[in-house]
């Protein structure tokens, strides 16, 4: 069976521009921090990504310092400072802030205080783009960079986090974004690496893979890639909307990330149509999939108001590049195929 991969919120697959910078920089030996030519090798390809990654995100007088993740990020921007955040936050923000800020139905953060918040760009579960205030104290553009055009909204943090495999990079290396005279905490201590905010012989492999991903997505932006994947995701919900008259497809009419499709059908546990789906061939998501695997009612969505049954009947698709206008009918097709399953056994 030909299997589907509709989960592009949760990982993406590896471009080639950054398989063959990871493969070239595997042949460098240098330690970075070494002064001697190899050394400065090694640093020459860190440098670079550093220089792609500012461009790509429009950051030209940020500092950009590596991490192993977004999460690792998080931590290192969060901790020591009491900031606010709302509910609909990644778990790795929410687990550094106070989640007091309320969120309306349409997922949208009431932001009072900017300098003391952490507001999301996009939210990973249903695409609802963020009307970013000026000052805010941290944003995460884990979903957003290289989706959306991000160069503008940049501006207007004091930082920001990326992630390398949300934008066909490879997994396990990040950045933390922080406006230039800014300071951090430095959580892991020793060589002074990363301008003394992230020590550790920097992952040079992943570094390369990550710049080189970032030069590809935003190449791919401005030539209108995502602009496809909207018709796609358009063409789903279409699909879905004209067959099943009880779906909530949520965010529908809000900005969104053009990939993305989050909807529900009342009582149709979405951890079960992940199953459904998966033994139909198609890689979908019930929400997050970054809690280990375990999927539980969407806290996202119950911060739009939504009740426990909606928020643990909800499943994510979300597209990448890569997806066809087959792909999307053929999930279509299989997911109606189950849904009148499930409304049979309910009746
Ligand atoms: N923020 C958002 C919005 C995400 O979707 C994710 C991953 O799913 C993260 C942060 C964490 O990124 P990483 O996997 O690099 O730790």
């Amino acid at each position: 069976m030909k299997r589907v991969y509709l989960d592009w919120n949760a990982t993406t697959s590896l471009r080639p521009e950054a398989r063959a910078a990871m493969i070239s920089a595997m042949d460098v030996i240098g330690n970075p921090s070494s002064v001697h030519a190899e050394g400065r090798d090694a640093m020459a390809i860190i440098e670079h990504a550093r220089l792609q990654i500012k461009q790509a995100f429009g950051a030209s007088s940020s500092d950009i310092i590596f991490t192993s993740s977004a999460t690792e990020s998080a931590g290192l921007a969060l901790a020591n400072r009491n900031i606010l955040s709302a509910n609909i936050e990644h778990d790795c923000v929410l687990s550094w802030t106070n989640p007091t800020l309320k969120t309306n139905s349409d997922g949208i953060v009431e932001v009072l205080n900017p300098e003391v918040s952490a507001v999301q760009a996009a939210n990973n579960e249903t695409g609802i783009l963020q009307d970013l205030p000026p000052n805010l104290a941290l944003c995460d553009y884990v979903q957003a960079f290289g989706k959306i055009s991000c160069a503008f909204e940049w501006s207007k943090s004091q930082m920001g986090l990326l992630s390398g495999h949300k934008i066909g990079g490879p997994k396990g290396i990040g950045a933390l974004v922080l406006k230039q005279g800014l300071d951090v905490d430095a959580q892991i201590r020793g060589g002074g690496q990363e301008m003394g905010r992230r020590s550790g012989t920097q992952n040079v492999i992943g570094i390369a893979g990550f710049g080189a991903a970032a030069h590809a997505a935003i190449r791919d932006l401005e030539n209108g890639v995502w602009q496809e994947v909207a018709e796609l995701r358009d063409l789903l919900e279409e699909t879905l909307l004209d067959a099943v008259p009880d779906i909530n497809i949520f965010g529908k009419n809000c900005k969104r990330l053009p990939n993305t499709s989050y909807f529900s059908v009342y009582g149709w546990k979405g951890e079960l149509q992940v199953m459904q789906m998966d033994l139909a061939g198609f890689a979908v998501s019930a929400g997050s999939a970054c809690s280990s695997g375990k999927v539980k009612s969407s806290k996202v969505l119950k911060a739009m108001g939504y009740d426990d049954i909606i928020a643990s009947s909800a499943l994510r698709v979300s597209l990448g590049p890569e997806n066809t206008k087959e792909d999307v009918l053929n999930f279509a097709s299989a997911w109606i195929k189950a849904y009148k399953k499930f409304t049979s056994k309910a009746a």
